[in-house]
């Protein structure tokens, strides 16, 4: 929020990835949260490295691997994962160890942008490549969420959504509950056209500063920011709102991004467990 990166570089031997201090220490070590860099695993070309996106055209045993990678970091098991399948909609699903299948041996779960629980030992998993990430974990009741909100999700909502179903399914204080927007594209690289814009206007018509005008009659788009407003709205404190500075098109080195690369390009995945 005010310039300190939120999401600290961290990691296993060589291996580099994402975490979340803050969590950390409100979790006392009963949480673990991840966002992977494309770095260290063995896809190639476009999908360079650590390619995590299981309906990409890339090789998908190079993709398993690169998941057996990251499994093998964080001692888990890549069949005990519970993988969202994102279709840009904004369901919310409540997942037990009946949900744990890596989709390329066993595919339980469809059709779901966002997934909660209050299981420990059950991983939960999101893909992204600069759609917003967005970590929940209540850690007064122990329970978590991960959703993904790319400005489709973002327009229906979907955080409030996870908000409202935690308050449901675990008794979640939204004032006590802790919020991460991760790394994805910033107001410098999501142009949007007249269509998005009057769309979001039409839904969020206190919002306009959401958006810039850019000099060839475009927008720029600014999802984080949205998704704070919204969380804030849906009784989110601001100051337990944590929201990365990464975009995602700026930073290649530990990126991938759909826009920059015109589509061709890997994903990144998040993760948080509860221990
Ligand atoms: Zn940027």
């Amino acid at each position: 929020m005010n310039g300190t990166e939120v999401f600290q570089l961290n990691n296993i031997g060589d291996f580099e990835y994402f975490n979340i201090p803050a969590f950390d220490l409100a979790g006392n070590g009963n949480v673990i949260t991840f966002f992977s860099t494309r770095n260290g695993g063995i896809s190639e070309g476009i999908y360079s490295s650590l390619n995590l996106g299981i309906k990409k055209q890339d090789d998908i045993e190079k993709v398993e691997k690169n998941y057996e990678i990251l499994c093998h970091k964080f001692n888990f098991n890549i069949d005990s994962l519970a993988f969202s399948d994102q279709i840009h909609k904004d369901n919310v699903l409540k997942v037990d160890c009946s949900h744990a299948g890596f989709p390329l041996h066993e595919q339980k779960i469809y059709d779901t942008d966002a997934l909660i629980t209050n299981e420990r030992e059950l991983p939960l998993v999101t893909y992204y490549a600069d759609c917003v990430p967005l970590y929940f974990f209540d850690p007064v009741n122990e329970a978590i969420g991960l959703a993904h909100a790319g400005w489709r999700g973002t327009m229906m909502r979907i955080g409030p959504k996870v908000v409202n179903r935690m308050v449901e399914e675990f008794g979640t204080n939204p004032n006590e509950l802790l919020v991460a927007i991760g790394p994805s594209i910033g107001l410098c690289c999501y142009e949007v056209g007249q269509e998005v814009y009057d769309l979001f206007l039409n839904e969020f018509k206190k919002y306009k500063n959401w958006f810039t005008v850019k000099n060839n009659g475009r927008y720029s788009l600014d999802l984080k920011t949205c998704n704070r407003f919204q969380l804030e709205d849906a009784g989110v404190n601001l100051h337990n709102i944590y929201i990365s500075n990464f975009c995602t098109s700026c930073n290649e080195h530990h990126f991938y991004s759909y826009r920059r690369d015109k589509g061709k390009t890997g994903l990144h995945c998040a993760i948080i467990m509860l221990c």
